[in-house]
């Protein structure tokens, strides 16, 4: 093994080692918190970030995946959402 390949391992190391959820990318980069939906749940595609407790109204918590009690919500599971609590009005 030469030089060459553990440049590019600690090269590879590098971009894949640090993720920093705190920057904000413009790319889609936010997996909907809800487990069987593939989209993304950026602020500039209408996701959102919803209470836990507010989800586990629509679904199971072993339907989501949440980051410190909140679950990041594409637009469309947020309709779903919205739309069977529509009876409470006051939710985060
Ligand atoms: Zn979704």
């Amino acid at each position: 093994m030469g030089f060459k390949a553990r440049a590019r391992k600690s090269k590879a190391k590098d971009e894949n080692g640090k993720k920093d959820e705190k920057s904000n990318k413009p790319e889609n980069e936010v997996p909907c918190g809800i487990k069987s939906c593939d989209n993304f749940a950026d602020k500039h595609l209408g996701g959102r970030s919803i209470g836990r407790n507010k989800v586990l109204e629509v679904w199971n918590k072993s339907d989501f995946d949440e980051i410190k009690g909140r679950v990041r919500m594409c637009k469309k599971c947020y309709r779903i959402l919205k739309k069977e609590t529509k009876d409470s009005k006051e939710w985060v």
